[in-house]
């Protein structure tokens, strides 16, 4: 019974990166109390896309506040691919450094695979390595990639039922929705992956019990496209001009939360949601990868 619907409960995404950071600061802690060295996080950031370096900028200012160390390394637009790899090489080898993040998108004409493959695994602080892929694929223990690996540990946090659900993630990219597809997969849901050739969409997630929306368009799902009660995941980052003029842009997600909110059961909001998450799972990741070399 129902009754009258209250809409949808948001799902505080950035509470739950604070409590996740909180553990993992206190964890290094505890490590630099043994007298270990901290977790090591190196960024290689290339060329000047200002999004990009508001992304490293937010992430090595969450390794400060959880006591890592890190270090950053900016090389100009123009700089080769293989000054590139031998950058992600030096840090490779360095004992220090235990996760490796290369910003992505690199520069036009610079190979991302190569760089990603350029990267030890066991520093894969991203877990975009094929090694790691091909793990996550096979269902056996990897780096995970962050922004899903962040997302499931919502879904576990909130108690989210997963096995026998339907899981739909709209979105097929190698960072978000072929490995969020896996990891559901893992957990015993029946996953739907759809993309931009799928034809009648709201057909589809219509079924979601977990509707993970990963396009990067603005208001791609509306409320006629969940079904009523599903669990609704927004990982899409949309910067959309200011509403008046002079007034600041908008970072909106891929979900039409007013639509939404009146039908979905959980929903995560934009910003607070997904991007917090991401974070948070790039500080455990490195955190791990330091304590399995010590
Ligand atoms: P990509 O551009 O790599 O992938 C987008 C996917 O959406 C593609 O698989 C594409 O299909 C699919 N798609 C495009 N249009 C449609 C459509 N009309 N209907 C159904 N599917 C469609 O993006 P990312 O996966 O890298 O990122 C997705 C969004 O998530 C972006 O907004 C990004 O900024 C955000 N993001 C947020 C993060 C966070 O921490 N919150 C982290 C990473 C990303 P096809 O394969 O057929 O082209």
């Amino acid at each position: 019974m129902g009754g009258l619907s209250v809409g949808a409960r948001l799902i505080d995404g950035a509470g739950l990166a604070a409590r996740i950071r909180g553990e993992v600061a206190a964890e290094v802690e505890a490590m630099k109390s043994r007298g270990a060295a901290p977790p090591g996080l190196g960024v290689v950031l290339v060329g000047d896309d200002p999004a990009s370096a508001i992304y490293v900028r937010n992430k090595t200012a969450a390794c400060a506040a959880a006591g890592f160390y890190s270090v950053q390394r900016n090389l100009p637009d123009t700089t080769p691919q293989a000054d590139i790899i031998a950058e992600v090489e030096a840090l490779n080898r360095d004992p220090a450094i235990h996760g490796i993040l290369v910003q992505l998108p690199l520069p036009k004409g610079v190979d991302s695979d190569a760089v990603t493959r350029a990267i030890s695994p066991a520093k894969d602080a991203d877990g975009l390595h094929p090694d790691n892929v091909g793990r996550l694929a096979m269902g056996h223990p990897a780096v995970l990639p962050c922004t899903p690996a962040g997302i499931m540990e919502m879904l576990h946090d909130e108690g989210v039922a997963i096995a026998g659900r339907e899981a739909v993630v709209v979105g097929r990219s190698n960072i978000v929705g072929r490995p969020m597809a896996r990891l559901l997969l893992l957990e015993d849901a029946t996953v739907t992956v759809c993309h931009s050739k799928t034809a009648d969409l709201g057909e589809v997630t219509r079924r979601a019990d977990i509707l993970v929306a990963a396009v990067g368009r603005a208001g791609t799902i509306t409320g006629a496209m969940v079904k009523p009660g599903a669990t609704v995941i927004d990982v899409g980052m949309n910067r959309l001009p200011p509403g008046e003029p002079g007034g600041k842009s908008r970072l909106v997600g891929d979900v039409d939360r007013e639509s939404v909110e009146l039908v979905a059961g959980l929903l995560t909001p934009v910003p607070g949601g997904v991007g917090p998450m991401t974070i948070a799972m790039l500080l455990k990741n490195t955190l791990r990868a330091a304590q399995a070399a010590s």
